[in-house]
């Protein structure tokens, strides 16, 4: 999934940049030629199964540590950060 647009100044000028390297994959690395802001796309966190997404949050709540919980599910800990991000905002 190629990204529409610079999370960060929502510019169209994205080219590709390399690869970053998970644990388990490589992703796909894009930069911002405007603003020079480097990023993956998003699509690797909706690959998670819910019971991962769910065993996250578990294990955050017993005072896993993220980088812990990353480890041992198999993923990045960005995706370990967005899913614990998405369930603060949630809870407005
Ligand atoms: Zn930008």
């Amino acid at each position: 999934m190629r990204p529409k647009e610079c999370k960060k100044c929502q510019s169209k000028r994205i080219v590709k940049s390399g690869f970053k390297k998970l644990v388990d994959r490589k992703v796909q690395r894009y930069k911002c030629q405007e603003c020079g802001h480097y990023f993956t796309t998003q699509e690797k966190f909706h690959h998670l199964s819910q019971e991962k997404i769910e065993l996250i949050h578990k294990m955050y709540e017993e005072k896993g540590e993220q980088r812990k919980i990353a480890r041992i599910l198999g993923i990045s800990l960005k995706a370990v950060q967005h899913h614990l991000k998405k369930k603060d905002e949630a809870n407005d």
